[in-house]
C-alpha cells in the first residue's frame, strides 16, 4: 500500500518519499487512518517498528489544518535519547511546512526550552520530570494541547514515571486525541488506557512481543571473564563492523569500554551518570562512524536509532524478555536487515532460558573458531593497603577484577585524547579515559571493513531463523564449554 492512499498531506508525503520511506510499515498503515479521523490510540508496537512515525505523521497532518501560534502538540517519553531522537523526527517529517518543535528535557539549560513555551512551538517533546519543572512557572502553558502522545508507556511505567505524568495530565485540557504506544501491554497500561483515553482504537495489539523482523540472533557461550576478549576478537575478525552493546551496569559499561580502548577499537559509552554533553557527543560520534562501538545501559539506550546499524550485543544478557526484545530492536529497525548477539555465561543461562520462552524459539549457539576460550581470569590485584587504612568507612574500595570476573584496569593513568601508534597502542576515547597498556594482549587494532556513514537502510528483509553470523561455527543445541574446550566446528557460515 503506497503511502499516498493514507490522505495524508502533500508536504509530509514530500517528507515521507526524500527520507526513502516506500511505504507504510504495518503499525503505520494501522494507526495513521483512524489517528488522522482523530480518535484515540491504544498501539502495542515494538521498537523499530516505525512507530514514531506512526503517532507523527497523523499529528502533523492535523497540526496543518489549523492555526499555529500555540503549542498544539505534547509528546511525553521515558528518556532523554528518545526525546531528541523523536524531536529530529519531527523536524524530518515536517521539513517542508512551517511546524517548529522542541525538545524539554534534563541535563542541559533551562533558557532555550522556556523560549520553545513562550513563542508556542507547535510539537513539545518531553520527558516527565523536566517538563513538570517548567510547569511550575506561569511562562509553561499546555492548555492548548490538542494531540497527546504516551511513547513507551511501559518503559514510563517500569522507569516509575506514573506520577508525575498524573501531574502533567492536570494542565492538559480534556478535550483532546491521546494516542498511546507500547512495546507490551501489561495490565496497568491498560487501566491508564481505559482511565486517560477516549474509546481508544486497538492497534496491532499483539498478545505476546516478539523481536522486529529481518533480526539474526545468536547466542555465544563464553565464561564472564573472557567475554571483553571475545568481543575484541569478533570486532578483530570483522564479524563485528560495528555495535551498540549493551551492558548491565554503567559500571560495566565503563570498563568494557575502557578496555575496548585499550585494544584499539574506537569506542564511546553513554550512561546515566554521564553527562548530555557527553552523551551527545558519544551518540553523534557513533552515528558518524568516528566509534565503531558504542557501549551503553539499557535505560540509556533507548531511543537510540542509528539506521543501518549492523549489531547489536548483549554483553550481559537482559533480565527481562521485554527487555532483550527492546535491545535487538535497535538493530533492523523498520525490517532491515541486523544481527543480535548475546554473551551468556554459565550464571545467566536462567536467564536466557526465560528469553527463550518469551520469544518461542532456542537462539542457536555460536563458538568461535581460534577463541582461547580456556583463558583463564585475570589474577585478582592485592587490596592497596594505604587506601583500605586511610579511606573513610564506606569509601574503601579495593581495585582488582570486579565480582563478574571482567579484567581488571591495570593500574590507570590518564591520557589525553589522542591516537598512539597501531602496535602497542592506546587510543584514548574522547572523554580521555583511563587506560593503560594490555599485559599480554593481542594490541592489533581489530579489523575494520570499510565503514559506511550509518544511515537509513530499509527494504530487504532478513529471515530471522536461517542465517547465523559470518565466519563462525555454529554448534549444535546444547551447553558449550564456557571456557572448557569448545566443540569442534560444525562447518562456517556465511551470508
Ligand atoms: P521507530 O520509529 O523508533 O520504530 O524507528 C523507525 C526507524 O525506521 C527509523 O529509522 C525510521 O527512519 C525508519 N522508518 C520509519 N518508517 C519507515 C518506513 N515506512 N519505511 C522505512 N523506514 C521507516
Amino acid at each position: 500500500m503506497p503511502f499516498k492512499t493514507l490522505g495524508l498531506h502533500p508536504d509530509l508525503l514530500r517528507a515521507v518519499r526524500e527520507l526513502g520511506y516506500a511505504q507504510p510499515t504495518p503499525i503505520q498503515a494501522e494507526a495513521i487512518p483512524p489517528a488522522l479521523a482523530g480518535h484515540d490510540l491504544v498501539a502495542c508496537a515494538m521498537t523499530g517498528s516505525g512507530k514514531t512515525a506512526a503517532f507523527l505523521l497523523p499529528i502533523l497532518h492535523l497540526l496543518l489544518q489549523s492555526s499555529r501560534g500555540r503549542t498544539r502538540a505534547l509528546v511525553l517519553t521515558p528518556t532523554r535519547e528518545l526525546a531528541a531522537q523523536i524531536l529530529e523526527d519531527v523536524n524530518e517529517l515536517a521539513v517542508h511546512t512551517a511546524i517548529t518543535g522542541a525538545a524539554v528535557f534534563g541535563g542541559v539549560g533551562m533558557a532555550p526550552q522556556e523560549h520553545a513555551f513562550r513563542t508556542g512551538v507547535d510539537v513539545l517533546v518531553a520527558t516527565p520530570g523536566r517538563l513538570l519543572d517548567h510547569l511550575t512557572h506561569s511562562y509553561a502553558k499546555l492548555d492548548s494541547i490538542q494531540h497527546l502522545v504516551l511513547d513507551e508507556a511501559d518503559r514510563m511505567l517500569d522507569m516509575g514515571f506514573l506520577p508525575q505524568i498524573r501531574r502533567v495530565f492536570k494542565h492538559l485540557p480534556s478535550k483532546r486525541q491521546t494516542l498511546l504506544f507500547s512495546a507490551t501491554m501489561p495490565v496497568p497500561i491498560v487501566e491508564m488506557s481505559r482511565e486517560w483515553l477516549r474509546n481508544p482504537v486497538p492497534v496491532n495489539v499483539q498478545r505476546q512481543s516478539a523481536p522486529a523482523v529481518g533480526i539474526t540472533q545468536a547466542v555465544y557461550p563464553v565464561a564472564q571473564h573472557a567475554k571483553p576478549l571475545l568481543l575484541v576478537e569478533l570486532l578483530r575478525r570483522g564479524d563485528i563492523n560495528d555495535a551498540l552493546v549493551f551492558t548491565r551496569t554503567k559500571h560495566r559499561a565503563d570498563r568494557l569500554a575502557r578496555t575496548l580502548v585499550q585494544h584499539g577499537v574506537d569506542a564511546a559509552r553513554i550512561h546515566g551518570n554521564r553527562s548530555q554533553a557527553q552523551r551527545t557527543e558519544a551518540l553523534a560520534g557513533f552515528k558518524s562512524a568516528r566509534y565503531r562501538v558504542l557501549v551503553a545501559t539499557d535505560i540509556a539506550a533507548r531511543g537510540i536509532d542509528v539506521a543501518a546499524l549492523g549489531h547489536v550485543v548483549n554483553f550481559d544478557v537482559p533480565a527481562a524478555p521485554d527487555d532483550y526484545i527492546h535491545r535487538v530492536g535497535r538493530t533492523a529497525r523498520a525490517e532491515a536487515t541486523g544481527d543480535a548477539y548475546t554473551f551468556v555465561c554459565p550464571e545467566e543461562e536462567a536467564d536466557l532460558a526465560q528469553i527463550e520462552r518469551a520469544i518461542g524459539r532456542r537462539l542457536p549457539r555460536v563458538t568461535v573458531p581460534d577463541f582461547d576460550y580456556h583463558q583463564p581470569p585475570p589474577p585478582k590485584a592485592a587490596p592497596r593497603e594505604a587506601v583500605s587504612r586511610k579511606a573513610p568507612a564506606g569509601r574503601t574500595r579495593v581495585r582488582g577484577a570486579d565480582p563478574a570476573g571482567e579484567p581488571a584496569p591495570a593500574a590507570g593513568r590518564k591520557t589525553p585524547a589522542r591516537r598512539q601508534s597501531s602496535r602497542g597502542s592506546v587510543e584514548a576515547d574522547a572523554s580521555s579515559t583511563t587506560v593503560a597498556p594490555v599485559p599480554g594482549g593481542d594490541r592489533r587494532p581489530p579489523a575494520r571493513r570499510p565503514a559506511p556513514a550509518r544511515r537509513l537502510a530499509t527494504g530487504s528483509q532478513g529471515d530471522d531463523s536461517a542465517a547465523g553470523p559470518a565466519t563462525v561455527a555454529v554448534t549444535p543445541a546444547g551447553p558449550v564449554g564456557y571456557g572448557r574446550s569448545p566443540r569442534p566446528a560444525k562447518g562456517r557460515r556465511s551470508r
